[in-house]
Protein backbone atom coordinates (compact mmCIF):
# COMPACT_ATOMS: atom_id res chain seq x y z
CA UNK A 1 0.00 0.00 0.00
CA UNK A 2 2.70 2.66 0.92
CA UNK A 3 4.63 1.58 -2.08
CA UNK A 4 1.75 1.91 -4.57
CA UNK A 5 1.15 5.69 -2.82
CA UNK A 6 4.74 6.10 -2.75
CA UNK A 7 4.72 5.48 -6.78
CA UNK A 8 1.15 7.07 -7.43
CA UNK A 9 3.07 10.57 -5.89
CA UNK A 10 5.86 9.93 -8.46
CA UNK A 11 3.85 9.24 -10.93
CA UNK A 12 1.82 12.54 -10.52
CA UNK A 13 5.19 14.54 -9.55
CA UNK A 14 6.33 13.53 -12.87
CA UNK A 15 3.36 14.74 -14.95
CA UNK A 16 3.28 17.83 -12.64
CA UNK A 17 6.91 18.15 -13.32
CA UNK A 18 6.12 17.75 -17.26
CA UNK A 19 3.81 20.56 -16.60
CA UNK A 20 5.06 22.82 -15.05
CA UNK A 21 8.04 22.65 -18.00
CA UNK A 22 5.53 23.58 -20.46
CA UNK A 23 3.82 26.35 -18.89
CA UNK A 24 7.39 27.82 -18.15
CA UNK A 25 8.26 27.64 -21.98
CA UNK A 26 4.65 29.12 -23.03
CA UNK A 27 5.20 31.80 -20.04
CA UNK A 28 8.69 33.17 -22.30
CA UNK A 29 6.62 32.18 -25.44
CA UNK A 30 3.70 34.46 -24.95
CA UNK A 31 5.11 37.67 -24.80
CA UNK A 32 6.24 37.04 -28.64
CA UNK A 33 3.65 34.27 -29.97
CA UNK A 34 -0.03 34.34 -28.75
CA UNK A 35 -0.84 30.29 -28.93
CA UNK A 36 -4.45 29.49 -28.79
CA UNK A 37 -6.78 26.39 -28.88
CA UNK A 38 -10.31 27.25 -29.46
CA UNK A 39 -13.10 25.14 -29.85
CA UNK A 40 -16.34 26.22 -31.54
CA UNK A 41 -19.92 24.44 -32.02
CA UNK A 42 -22.53 25.18 -34.07
CA UNK A 43 -26.37 24.18 -32.59
CA UNK A 44 -29.56 23.88 -34.55
CA UNK A 45 -32.25 24.51 -31.30
CA UNK A 46 -35.58 24.83 -32.28
CA UNK A 47 -36.24 29.07 -32.62
CA UNK A 48 -32.63 30.02 -33.17
CA UNK A 49 -29.08 28.47 -33.71
CA UNK A 50 -26.73 29.06 -30.67
CA UNK A 51 -22.67 30.01 -31.49
CA UNK A 52 -20.31 28.38 -28.48
CA UNK A 53 -16.62 29.51 -28.54
CA UNK A 54 -14.26 27.80 -26.38
CA UNK A 55 -10.78 28.81 -26.27
CA UNK A 56 -7.59 28.69 -24.21
CA UNK A 57 -5.16 31.78 -25.00
CA UNK A 58 -2.14 32.33 -23.79
CA UNK A 59 -0.47 36.30 -23.63
CA UNK A 60 2.12 38.32 -21.98
CA UNK A 61 2.38 36.11 -19.32
CA UNK A 62 -1.37 34.83 -18.63
CA UNK A 63 -3.30 32.23 -19.08
CA UNK A 64 -6.73 33.02 -20.31
CA UNK A 65 -9.65 30.25 -20.30
CA UNK A 66 -13.15 31.70 -22.17
CA UNK A 67 -16.32 30.58 -23.00
CA UNK A 68 -19.18 32.39 -25.35
CA UNK A 69 -22.37 31.66 -25.89
CA UNK A 70 -24.21 33.71 -28.97
CA UNK A 71 -27.81 33.13 -29.65
CA UNK A 72 -27.95 35.50 -32.75
CA UNK A 73 -24.14 35.42 -33.94
CA UNK A 74 -25.12 38.58 -36.62
CA UNK A 75 -21.58 39.52 -36.88
CA UNK A 76 -20.03 35.99 -35.83
CA UNK A 77 -22.25 34.12 -38.42
CA UNK A 78 -19.70 35.17 -41.12
CA UNK A 79 -16.66 33.53 -39.72
CA UNK A 80 -17.68 31.04 -37.87
CA UNK A 81 -16.14 27.45 -38.35
CA UNK A 82 -17.06 25.06 -36.14
CA UNK A 83 -14.36 22.74 -34.50
CA UNK A 84 -11.38 22.92 -33.06
CA UNK A 85 -8.08 25.19 -33.97
CA UNK A 86 -4.96 25.84 -33.51
CA UNK A 87 -3.50 29.73 -33.49
CA UNK A 88 -0.26 31.28 -33.81
CA UNK A 89 -0.60 35.05 -33.49
CA UNK A 90 0.75 37.94 -32.05
CA UNK A 91 -0.33 38.23 -28.55
CA UNK A 92 -3.74 40.04 -28.49
CA UNK A 93 -3.95 43.87 -28.62
CA UNK A 94 -6.51 43.92 -25.90
CA UNK A 95 -4.92 40.67 -23.25
CA UNK A 96 -4.04 43.25 -20.52
CA UNK A 97 -0.51 42.61 -18.45
CA UNK A 98 -2.13 41.42 -14.83
CA UNK A 99 -0.38 39.44 -11.58
CA UNK A 100 -3.10 38.56 -9.98
CA UNK A 101 -5.83 36.40 -11.45
CA UNK A 102 -9.30 37.62 -12.82
CA UNK A 103 -12.42 36.41 -13.44
CA UNK A 104 -15.74 37.63 -14.73
CA UNK A 105 -18.69 37.25 -16.94
CA UNK A 106 -19.23 38.67 -20.05
CA UNK A 107 -22.62 39.92 -22.14
CA UNK A 108 -21.44 42.05 -24.59
CA UNK A 109 -25.25 42.52 -25.27
CA UNK A 110 -27.70 40.59 -23.13
CA UNK A 111 -29.79 40.06 -25.51
CA UNK A 112 -27.74 37.60 -27.87
CA UNK A 113 -24.02 37.00 -26.10
CA UNK A 114 -23.14 35.48 -22.51
CA UNK A 115 -20.08 33.32 -21.18
CA UNK A 116 -17.10 33.65 -18.97
CA UNK A 117 -14.10 33.93 -18.71
CA UNK A 118 -10.75 32.99 -15.86
CA UNK A 119 -6.94 34.84 -16.40
CA UNK A 120 -4.40 33.18 -14.72
CA UNK A 121 -1.12 34.38 -14.63
CA UNK A 122 1.04 31.82 -15.17
CA UNK A 123 3.16 32.50 -12.03
CA UNK A 124 0.44 30.85 -10.40
CA UNK A 125 0.24 27.65 -11.99
CA UNK A 126 4.14 27.45 -12.04
CA UNK A 127 3.72 27.32 -8.19
CA UNK A 128 0.82 25.11 -8.56
CA UNK A 129 2.94 22.43 -10.73
CA UNK A 130 6.38 22.81 -8.92
CA UNK A 131 5.07 21.78 -5.19
CA UNK A 132 4.92 18.33 -6.05
CA UNK A 133 8.12 18.27 -7.70
CA UNK A 134 10.09 19.71 -5.15
CA UNK A 135 8.41 17.30 -2.45
CA UNK A 136 9.96 14.53 -5.15
CA UNK A 137 12.84 16.06 -5.14
CA UNK A 138 13.79 16.48 -1.34
CA UNK A 139 12.59 13.00 -0.76
CA UNK A 140 14.99 11.55 -3.46
CA UNK A 141 17.47 13.93 -2.08
CA UNK A 142 16.41 12.48 1.58
CA UNK A 143 16.80 8.88 0.66
CA UNK A 144 19.74 9.22 -1.30
CA UNK A 145 21.93 10.63 1.28
CA UNK A 146 20.05 7.93 4.01
CA UNK A 147 21.42 5.25 1.30
CA UNK A 148 24.60 7.14 0.90
CA UNK A 149 24.80 7.25 5.18
CA UNK A 150 24.15 3.57 5.88
CA UNK A 151 20.97 4.69 7.25
CA UNK A 152 17.35 3.51 7.48
CA UNK A 153 15.37 4.71 4.36
CA UNK A 154 12.81 4.24 6.54
CA UNK A 155 13.56 6.23 9.84
CA UNK A 156 16.86 7.36 9.22
CA UNK A 157 18.75 5.45 12.11
CA UNK A 158 22.17 4.08 11.61
CA UNK A 159 22.69 0.47 10.41
CA UNK A 160 26.18 0.38 9.65
CA UNK A 161 26.70 -2.09 12.69
CA UNK A 162 23.16 -3.99 11.90
CA UNK A 163 22.40 -3.92 8.12
CA UNK A 164 19.23 -5.53 7.23
CA UNK A 165 16.77 -5.48 9.63
CA UNK A 166 16.39 -1.75 11.37
CA UNK A 167 16.34 -2.08 15.56
CA UNK A 168 14.47 1.83 15.35
CA UNK A 169 11.68 0.99 13.10
CA UNK A 170 11.83 -2.87 12.10
CA UNK A 171 11.51 -2.32 8.30
CA UNK A 172 14.04 -4.56 5.90
CA UNK A 173 16.54 -2.60 3.72
CA UNK A 174 18.49 -4.83 1.67
CA UNK A 175 19.61 -1.42 -0.18
CA UNK A 176 21.13 -0.22 2.72
CA UNK A 177 22.51 -3.54 3.79
CA UNK A 178 24.74 -3.98 0.95
CA UNK A 179 25.73 -0.13 0.92
CA UNK A 180 26.64 -0.13 4.24
CA UNK A 181 29.72 -2.29 3.65
ZN1 LIG B 1 14.30 2.40 10.56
Amino acid sequence: MKRLLRWLFNLAAGVSLTLFVLIGVFWVRSYWIGDAIEFRRCSQLPRFTQYETCSLRQAYGTVQLNYQLTGQAFILRKKFVPGLSLEHSEPQQGAVRIYTPIWGTHSLNPQSTSGWYVVLPDWILLIVFGVMPAIAGMLWRRDWSRKRHGQCLHCGYDLRASPGRCPECGAISTAVATSAK
